[in-house]
């Protein structure tokens, strides 16, 4: 058997262990110290527009500390991308709070402005203005942000911007993760950049950032005992990890680039196959990282299905997965809202996730082109 292609895995830069080292070194072990400050102003600068991040210990952790920072609280209603990873929706459970879900238009595969407006008005006019939206950047491209933002402007309704899998994209030359009222960002293990787990929280200013510590950090009073008027959480960034994600930084242009590589790759395969759309950028004013590569299938037109390329794929051990499962059709959700036409069902049903590591070599390559020419 050959070894194992995977669809996305970690890809150290080289200079991860020099910062955990020194932290070793200065038994900076705890979760604070120079790693922490020093890869949050790594971040800032990377993504600029004055943000403030705050290092936590997860993507998920960012977006409920988004939530919570946004005012939202039981029997609130969020709106959220359907089309999106349980990541994205579970913090509004965790809040007690409820999510209404919104369809994706075909352009960028994320929320779509015209749906968002429609759930927007109904639900005010069921007597509940939504208390934030959340809109995603899936697999790095960026959605239809001059139009969400306008909507959340127009209505006054927090906008949380969940970047997990878009560090290193943009639109009309602004880093994604930085549009919302808060943005987030993810480091598990399958991301663009890894610190083997973490996240962090984009925010407006030192003032919110600052907040988001606070709760993070087990919402201690100031007092030299141990006072406490809020409920906080155990969700800051240890000082270990934080030093994989200096090293990171220092490869995360060229990582982007070497993903882009990959989804060239694809477009080149599948350029003269009909009945398969290689997933792209709408116009020059998306950039995506291609975080993942994807395709789209039409069975009728191409002569074999989603399926089909999977199976062809695995036979030679190469990964591949079928698009995000929308989170009104998951059964922890069923009974939520939901408001579109159905098209985040299609790309379900007709789409594939490809290989699409920085790491992946010329001859995992050329694996994966012999492999997809056997179907094509
Ligand atoms: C990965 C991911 C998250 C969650 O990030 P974690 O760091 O794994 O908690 C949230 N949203 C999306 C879209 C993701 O892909």
């Amino acid at each position: 058997m050959n070894s194992k292609i995977w669809l996305s895995s970690p890809h150290m830069g080289g200079t991860e262990q020099k910062y955990i080292n020194e932290a070793f070194q200065e038994n900076w072990i705890a979760p604070l110290g120079p790693n922490v400050t020093g890869f949050e102003n790594d971040l800032e600068n990377y993504l600029g527009e004055n943000k403030k991040v705050a290092a936590l210990s997860s993507g998920t952790a960012a977006i409920h500390l988004a939530l919570v920072l946004a005012g939202v609280l039981y029997n609130d209603e969020v709106l959220c991308q359907s089309f999106t990873f349980s990541a994205s929706a579970n913090p509004i459970a965790y809040q007690r709070a409820i999510p209404v879900f919104v369809d994706s238009e075909e352009e960028t595969w994320n929320m779509c402005p015209i749906h968002l407006e429609k759930a927007i008005q109904d639900r005010i006019v069921k007597g509940k203005k939504p208390k934030a939206i959340i809109v995603v950047h899936l697999y790095g491209m960026p959605a239809k942000i001059d139009e969400i933002q306008a909507i959340a402007k127009k209505y006054e309704i927090i906008l949380i911007e969940d970047a997990a899998e878009a560090l290193g994209s943009s639109y009309k030359g602004q880093k994604c993760g930085t549009f919302g009222d808060y943005g987030i960002l993810s480091f598990n293990g399958n991301k663009i950049i890894t610190t083997s787990g973490g996240g962090a929280l984009v925010c407006k200013n030192e003032e919110e950032k600052n907040k988001a510590i606070f709760l993070a950090t087990q919402a201690r009073d100031d007092a030299p005992h141990y006072q406490h008027s809020h409920i906080g959480y155990n969700y800051r960034m240890s000082n270990i990890v934080a030093g994989i994600g200096r090293g990171q930084m220092e490869v995360l242009d060229e990582h982007v680039s070497l993903r882009q590589v990959m989804h060239r790759f694809y477009n080149e395969i599948f350029k003269d196959t009909a009945g398969v759309t290689v997933f792209n950028e709408l116009n020059e004013s998306y950039v995506s990282n291609h975080w993942l590569s994807c395709v789209l299938v039409d069975e009728e037109k191409a002569g074999f299905s989603r399926e089909g390329i999977r199976l062809v794929l695995l036979k030679d051990n190469i990964e591949s997965r079928p698009l995000w499962k929308p989170m009104h059709l998951q059964p922890v959700f069923t009974t939520s809202g939901f408001y579109g036409s159905g098209y985040c069902e299609k790309l379900f049903n007709t789409g594939l996730c490809l290989p699409s590591g920085s790491n992946l070599t010329e001859v995992d390559k050329e694996r994966i082109r012999i492999a997809l020419n056997n179907i094509i």
